[in-house]
């Protein structure tokens, strides 16, 4: 069949999302979403949406949402841009900082979507490996300083791993690193407080620093589509004003934005429970002789001793038992599986199919 597809977008391979069943009988411990719903102050705001916030057009910039984020961040409101979900961002941050030809840099594993972005837009990725506990490798600074990239993406708390990267070796990076360092913060709201993580405040010294945030797991609101990056007003500028849609982010989503943000209390619960119930899920994987990394995500990797065949064994074994979970055929993780904390009760029923299948 004849393609009208542009020539250097046909090798392309699209990004494979996780998968959504219409059947809502099954559990999905598949894409990290949030197993709890969005605060009822969000609900009751979506119920009284007047007809009037629907005929007009939104307010072009989320001007409201990004005045109680900032304050909610302790910066101001052009230190911020709201998107149509992380991942418009993302499409923004490649559209904005670097050309056709151009190189960026991430690691690897990594978040996938960024391969498909840097393809779509003919930019090299140059994907440094981590470790085998998924630690960035030692010469990663210098690697960093001699990069010609003009954007580097870490995820933090790492994905698929749950690994969390300190402050200070953020503010080495963005120290040597020339281009701009974005931190994928997707997951950043399950890190346990002991660990008093916190890098917004980077920002003031750091120029080429870009947080990106998203409501889609911390705030159980997948399913509405809004993120939003944080950084210098000068870095975030060109994309709010040139490479951004019009009206990217609509009325409703700004509103119901705007409430879960405020409903801070409700939200920081469901993320107490999520850590709660990882600590149940690691203990009874472990208890089944399965290893999995420390993670400060709201998913744990597992990693099957028996192989990526057992491994495909026991995600077969947990759909036929209903429930929905990730798996990476790639040579770093094939014996490997992600699984998204979930109630208590969705666990137990995911650990007790694997003890049948394991025993
Ligand atoms: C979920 C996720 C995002 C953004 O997701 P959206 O639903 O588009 O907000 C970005 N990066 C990582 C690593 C993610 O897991």
């Amino acid at each position: 069949m004849r393609s009208f597809e542009r020539a250097s977008l046909q090798p392309v391979k699209g990004y494979v999302p996780g998968e959504q069943p219409q059947n809502q009988a099954l559990v999905k411990l598949n894409t990290n979403e949030n197993p709890y719903p969005p605060a009822p102050e969000v609900l009751a705001a979506l119920s009284e949406i007047p007809a009037e916030a629907l005929r007009r057009y939104p307010n072009p910039t989320a001007e409201a949402f990004r005045r109680r984020a900032a304050n909610l961040h302790g910066l101001t409101p052009d230190q911020l841009i709201a998107t149509n979900g992380g991942d418009e961002l993302l499409r923004l941050i490649f559209h904005t900082f670097a050309e056709r030809g151009e190189q960026v840099l991430t690691t690897e594993p990594s978040y996938s979507l960024y391969e498909v972005l840097a393809a779509v837009h003919g930019i090299t990725l140059n994907a440094v490996p981590l470790d085998a506990a998924f630690a960035v490798p030692e010469d990663f600074e210098t690697t960093l300083a001699e990069s010609k990239a003009r954007i580097a993406f870490v995820v933090n708390p790492h994905a698929p791993s749950g690994k969390l990267f300190t402050r200070d070796e953020v503010r080495r990076w963005l120290e040597v690193f020339q281009g701009v360092l974005v931190i994928d913060e997707a997951y950043v709201d399950f890190v346990s407080p002991a660990r008093k993580h916190e890098l917004v405040s980077l920002i003031e010294t750091h120029p080429n620093l870009l947080l990106l945030r998203t409501l889609s797991k911390g705030y159980g609101l997948a399913g509405l589509r809004f993120g939003y990056g944080l950084g210098q007003a000068a870095l975030l500028a060109p994309m709010r004003h040139k490479t951004q849609d019009s009206y990217s982010t609509d009325a409703v989503a700004q509103q119901l934005a705007e409430r879960a943000l405020e409903a801070q209390d409700y939200a920081a619960t469901t993320w107490e429970r999520v850590r709660d119930s990882r600590a149940a899920l690691q203990q009874g994987l472990r208890a089944l002789g399965l290893s999995c990394f420390q993670s400060e995500t709201n998913f744990v990797l597992t990693r099957v001793p028996g192989g990526a065949a057992e491994a495909r064994r026991l995600c077969d074994c947990a759909r036929d038992a209903g429930i929905l979970l990730r798996y990476f055929d790639t040579p770093r993780l094939r014996d490997c599986i992600r699984i998204s904390v979930g109630t208590e009760a969705q666990q137990a029923s995911l650990l007790a199919a694997w003890q049948a299948a394991l025993a």
